[in-house]
């Protein structure tokens, strides 16, 4: 596919499916180690997003699509994960400019502004079990697959597959920020929810994009 606005809305709408879902498997992740409430955070976020997309006009850009899906975010997920997903989206969305299409760089773009978002906003390094440990091997596996001549597809997918291992990865560590770094060596063992989302959240980019 190739990714337009139409793309765009598809991706917005898959994770939303995908976010409904992912939420009990969410939920669960986030009572092992904070308090069980990413998966609902995500679900409110991502519905009223999907209430929003059926408003919005025609002709919007991709960038204005997920503009609307970071404010929305923003004002509606309360907890951690809502201002600093909305600010993955608000700088991803402000790298595409007014583009109508995504090539393979502006897909980078688009990743590595979001984990910029994300770091700035949260203060998190790789390591510290958050989501910044699947968004930023997402945006160095997409860099070399762009660098590499992928189709914008492929450097969604390999994001995806990077931001999936990102996210396993964050099994054995001890957390250093949010809820989870109240609990020590007791967060050991288990995946952080919000790794797991973001990879969600790829993963529905790179599906959508690998659709005809
Ligand atoms: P809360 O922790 O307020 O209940 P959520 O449960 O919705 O919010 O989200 C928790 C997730 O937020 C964590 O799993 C982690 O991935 C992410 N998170 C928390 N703090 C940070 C941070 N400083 N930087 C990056 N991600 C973070
Ligand atoms: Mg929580």
């Amino acid at each position: 596919m190739t990714l337009d606005a139409h793309w765009t809305r598809a991706f917005i709408e898959r994770t939303a499916d995908v976010v409904t879902e992912s939420r009990a498997a969410l939920v669960e992740l986030d009572r092992e180690i904070g308090d069980g409430d990413h998966g609902e955070n995500l679900e409110r976020g991502f519905s009223a997003v999907r209430a929003k997309l059926a408003t919005q006009p025609d002709d919007a850009t991709p960038g204005a699509l997920l503009k609307m899906v970071a404010t929305t975010l923003i004002s509606t997920v309360g907890g951690a994960s809502g201002p600093l997903l909305g600010t993955a989206f608000l700088k991803g969305a402000g790298a595409l400019g007014d583009a109508s299409v995504l090539d393979a760089d502006a897909v980078v773009a688009f990743l590595s502004a979001a984990r910029d978002g994300v770091v700035l906003r949260g203060k998190a390094e790789v390591g510290d079990k958050t989501m910044i440990d699947a968004w930023s091997p997402a945006v160095e596996a997409a860099s070399e697959a762009a660098a590499g001549g992928a189709t914008p597809a492929t450097v969604l997918r390999a994001a995806s597959d990077a931001a999936a291992a990102g996210a396993a990865s964050t099994e054995p560590l001890v957390a250093r920020k949010g809820r989870a770094s109240y609990l020590g060596e007791r967060a050991v063992g288990h995946r952080d929810p919000g790794a797991q989302s973001s990879s969600l959240i790829i993963q529905a980019a790179a599906d959508t994009a690998e659709e005809a």
